[in-house]
């Protein structure tokens, strides 16, 4: 199987329908979305593809950037950018094969080719009943199609495996973020094109198609059973995007049967691999143009370090390291696409068609505890890609607004705790709940002003965050916690509760709300005098 001829991604339409079609379906205006059978699937069919037009089709500067932006290629144009790269992507047969070894592997013993799933259940998982994702013995046969993304989800993604067996470029579970169009309904074309970086702007040498320094499998293995490391001054520029940590073989059979995955029928099926231990060692300080990094500031000689995925998920809270540069305080460094997004949008707004300043961050990864997949993680923010010469003001904003509300959360489950029991500090156990309830609750107010923030901070230079604004979140951070500590002190059966701790507990929460430290510098950070904020959130209720 040629995975740039043959139709092995399944492929949605404005009407719902999917259809399994050759890559260069990501041209037809009708096609709107992937579909494929799991979402970690689903996010490295995504990543293939802008890989794909990356290596193959780059545009050549901004300009040719917008036009391929505004307007979708014909498939032809694309057969002919693909043309040369075909023979580096074969799944089967004699020659170098998408994402194996060059190396036969013969003398390994076949295992599992659900060993590819990075969720599958291992011997000890097996024995334990912590599988949660796959259940043992489910996944089994493999078509073609489902066999080349669950291997290419488990070299961009991979964990550590055991001695030898390479975590990924991005280390072990690293986030995916990606820039999406408002519209769910736009095209395809257009998701993808907007995570596509123009050559001027990131000028390396002209792809070969035959390189292993670009595809990995296109030669032997950097075999690294002695610690040899890959590093990024070994290869091409493009190589996070098609990095290979692991040594595989997929062994297909003859025999019909129905895919695990799909559930469609197969008349070729994988259903075990060979695997061998000491492939590339990715070492140094590799970035991936889809990850968002964290620098130590105090350690500047030290790699930066992907961000993972998180127990407890993403929200608004993080929304800054996602978005915002930031190489003195936090280290923050945004995915090289999430930053790009906004340059594109200065640069073209002398064009025809400006890019909208709104557009959506799709963010995902699995949640590792080490070898071991927590979760699968995924969700969409909303993105504001201010101005490049006002983003440091915008962090400044948003930290004061995110700093006010990590502090409330953080007395917020104080005093929950303190209004349950009688000695707090002795509970076990998990109340990451009580603050889950404050940052969904105020999630929809944070993206609302950021919106406005973002209009405000091009009307002038004003370095202080417009107190107006300013006022509407200390007062709704406010509200909404005061909310929540009353569902939750009055929660249980009547007879459980203390009413007298329950009224100190309150009441030490409203007092800290108004006076504590951190509600007092927002105050004057915002310069809010305290008669704009008469109404103190509480003041009228009795608990
Ligand atoms: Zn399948």
């Amino acid at each position: 199987m040629n995975l740039l001829k043959d139709p092995w991604l399944p492929f949605s339409n404005q009407n719902g329908e999917i259809v399994y079609r050759p890559v260069s379906a990501i041209a037809l205006p009708e096609v709107i979305d992937l579909a494929l059978p799991r979402a970690d699937f689903q996010g490295a069919a995504y990543q293939f593809l802008i890989a794909l037009l990356q290596t193959t089709y780059a545009p050549g500067n901004i300009d040719e950037w917008i036009d391929r932006y505004q307007s979708l290629p014909t498939r032809e144009a694309l057969d002919q950018a693909f043309e040369g790269f075909t023979a580096s992507f074969e799944l089967d047969g004699n020659g170098p094969l998408f994402m194996q070894d060059r190396n036969s592997l013969d003398k390994e013993s076949p295992t599992l080719s659900s060993s590819l799933l990075i969720d599958a259940p291992g011997a000890s998982t097996v024995k334990s009943n912590t599988d949660h994702f796959v259940k043992a013995g489910r996944a089994e046969s493999f078509c073609p199609d489902c066999a080349a993304i669950a291997l290419f989800t488990l070299q961009i993604n991979a964990p550590a495996g055991g001695k030898g067996y390479r975590t990924g470029l991005r280390g072990g579970g690293p986030l995916t973020t990606l820039v999406l169009p408002t519209d769910p309904g736009a095209s395809l074309w257009q998701k993808l094109w907007l995570n596509i970086l123009d050559r001027e702007h990131w000028q390396y040498p002209e792809p070969d198609p035959n390189s292993f320094e670009l595809f990995p499998w296109m030669g032997p293995t950097r075999v690294s059973d002695k610690g040899q490391k890959t590093l990024e001054s070994d290869v091409h520029a493009l190589h996070p995007y098609w990095s290979m940590p692991r040594r595989f073989r997929l062994m297909f059979e003859e025999g019909g049967s129905n895919c695990d995955l799909c559930g469609r029928e197969s008349g070729r099926v994988c259903r075990t691999i060979k695997a061998r231990n000491y492939g590339n060692n990715y070492d140094g300080p590799w970035t991936h143009p889809l990850t968002p990094y964290r620098r130590d500031p105090k350690k500047p000689a030290e790699p930066a370090l992907s961000i993972k995925g998180q127990p407890g998920g993403i929200g608004y809270r993080h929304w800054e390291s996602l978005v915002l540069m930031d190489t003195e305080g936090s280290g923050n460094l945004p995915a090289r696409v999430v930053l790009d997004y906004a340059r594109k949008v200065d640069e073209s707004r002398h064009d025809s068609i400006s890019l909208s300043r709104q557009a959506r961050l799709w963010v995902f990864g699995y949640d590792m505890d080490n070898m071991k997949p927590r979760a699968w993680y995924g969700t969409q923010l909303p993105l504001l890609a201010a101005p490049q010469a006002d983003q440091d003001r915008l962090l400044d904003w948003v930290r004061d607004l995110v700093g006010l509300s990590r502090d409330i959360a953080w007395q917020l489950r104080k005093q929950v705790k303190e209004a349950w029991f009688s000695r707090p500090s002795d509970v076990k156990g998990d109340t990451d709940f009580i603050d889950k309830r404050f940052w969904e609750l105020t999630e929809d107010e944070f993206y609302s002003l950021l919106f406005l923030l973002g209009e405000r901070i091009q009307e002038g230079n004003v370095k202080r965050i417009p107190p107006d604004l300013a006022a509407r979140w200390y007062k709704h951070v406010r509200q909404q916690a005061v909310t929540v500590f009353d569902q939750l002190a009055l929660s249980g059966p009547p007879e459980a509760l203390d009413m007298k701790r329950i009224t100190s507990a309150r009441n030490k929460f409203l007092y800290q709300l108004k006076n504590g430290k951190t509600a007092k510098n927002f105050r004057k950070q915002a310069g809010l005098e305290d008669a704009t904020l008469e109404q103190e959130p509480g003041e009228t209720a009795n608990p």
